[in-house]
């Protein structure tokens, strides 16, 4: 049995009752088994890969606080502090009812190669809540990001964990977890990232991860001899991510089609329309389906189901396993030739082979979305310097950093012989600098 395969059997075993984190070691397993099986000797001395799949630090803990009839309610908070070789821990904060161990263990996995391929000094970690809050007042979300951070910010700080945004933490949730911190601590420091433009956030940190799934995209359709104008592109999801990747392919050329929610699905022929969009999402914080009773000619669908629509371009962008491998199925036989993952795993695995097999250029979401925990290290230097760049600047540095990203993974999967598979290249490169890191620091 190989070094990976046994480690991947290890961690089945160790950690029962968590398919996504085993879903995410297995992905990167696989992908570097080339690299392993050259290096096998050394790093089996040294136990890399099974320090690698330990998170240096789970905090799990209990968020008492009052709704608004004055039932107490209970929630369950965790951060995931996975792997600080190469810098302080470093990811988001979800707050949506799926939360648990698993999920936040995956996504602090995979932060550890994204944050790793942005070249920025970021270690990987993540955490969250089962918290929906989703039909909360304000005073409610104020009422748990308080109890939240009074516990999260005993671990937390400037240099050691910076956690950001995620899933159901937006502008508004970070201003009440950051008032939290300081009041706690009496730091005014860059603890979390995402902040408010009038308390040391970062111009277009809103717009990044959106704005760099397309500017890798960009590069992708380049490699390729192709172009983003006049394609036909899917976004799915109605989000952070989706907004801004719908902003940034249609200033670019392409017509998008398609958002989603966790209800249904939206289809506008003519394009989407992002005033409204952004109006129903960001300013009424309402369901997708407002946006077909407002447009003429767009159509709703309930459930699941956006591969349906024809398009050349794919980008998911709501959560994880969203696209099963039917739905690649329908893409492919549909004409569609490219996948870029806006949203973290939301490709299964199978779905993930098959489209790599039946024609579709498949970008994974560690390389494609890794311009929001990126522009989120632009925001930590910036807090640290006491500075704040324009929009341009950051907006350049951001496309900057995807265009190296690209270079990195496309690379990596050339070097091992595995030409246009960016998973494997996304890994291998991701992979490359914390191993390096780890070894230098010795066994800790
Ligand atoms: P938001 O909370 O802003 O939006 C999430 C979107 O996905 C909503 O439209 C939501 O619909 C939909 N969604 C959530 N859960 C489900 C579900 N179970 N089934 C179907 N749809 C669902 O989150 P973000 O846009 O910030 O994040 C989207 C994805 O991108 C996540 O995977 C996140 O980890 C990843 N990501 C985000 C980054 C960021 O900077 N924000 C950075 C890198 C990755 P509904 O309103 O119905 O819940």
């Amino acid at each position: 049995m190989s070094y990976t395969e046994e480690i991947y059997d290890r961690v089945v075993a160790q950690n029962p009752g968590e398919p996504e984190f085993h879903q995410a070691v297995k992905e990167v397993l696989e992908s570097l088994k080339v690299v392993i099986d050259r290096n096998e000797e050394l790093y089996r001395s040294q136990a890399i890969l099974e320090r690698l799949v330990e998170p240096e630090r789970i905090i799990s803990f209990r968020v008492p606080w009052v709704d608004d009839q004055g039932t107490v309610q209970v929630n369950k908070g965790y951060r995931v502090q996975f792997n600080s070789a190469i810098g302080p821990y470093k990811g988001g904060l979800r707050f949506h009812p799926s939360v648990n161990q698993s999920i936040l263990k995956f996504l602090g996995f995979e932060q550890i190669f994204k944050n790793s391929l942005t070249g920025l000094p970021i270690g990987g970690g993540k955490g969250g809540s089962n918290f929906d809050p989703k039909g909360k007042s304000d005073r409610e979300v104020m009422a748990f990001c308080q109890s939240f951070m009074t516990e999260l910010s005993k671990y937390i700080g400037a240099d050691t964990d910076v956690p950001a945004g995620d899933i159901g933490v937006g502008g508004r949730e970070i201003g009440f977890l950051f008032g939290q911190y300081k009041r706690l601590r009496d730091l005014y420091e860059g603890v979390l990232t995402g902040k408010g433009l009038t308390y040391g956030g970062s111009l277009i940190r809103t717009q990044a991860t959106g704005y760099g799934v397309v500017y890798i995209l960009d590069e992708i359709l380049k490699a390729h001899n192709d172009t983003l104008a006049g394609k036909t592109v899917c976004v799915t999801g109605s989000g952070n991510v989706a907004i801004y990747a719908v902003e940034k392919a249609s200033q670019l050329g392409a017509k998008v089609v398609s958002v989603s929610d966790s209800n249904g699905y939206v289809c506008d022929p003519n394009g989407i329309n992002l005033d409204v969009l952004k109006d129903i999402k960001e300013v009424k914080r309402g369901r997708i389906k407002e946006y077909a009773e407002r447009v003429p000619g767009s159509v709703y669908t309930e459930g699941k189901g956006v591969w349906n629509i024809k398009c050349d371009i794919y980008l998911p962008c709501a959560t994880q396993n969203e696209l099963p491998l039917e739905g690649v199925k329908v893409l492919a036989a549909n004409g569609c030739r490219y996948i870029v993952e806006g949203a973290n795993m939301p490709t299964t695995l199978d779905a993930t082979q098959y489209a790599q097999e039946n024609g579709i250029c498949f970008m994974p979401g560690k390389a494609a979305n890794a311009g929001g925990v990126a522009t989120s290290a632009l925001e930590m230097s910036q807090n640290s310097m006491r500075l704040s760049w324009s929009a341009e600047e950051v907006d350049e540095k951001l496309h900057n950093i995807m265009i190296n990203i690209f270079a990195k993974v496309d690379d990596a999967a050339k070097r091992y012989g595995m030409e246009d598979n960016y998973v494997v290249g996304a890994n291998i490169a991701g992979f490359e600098k914390v191993v390096n890191a780890m070894l230098a620091q010795g066994i800790c």
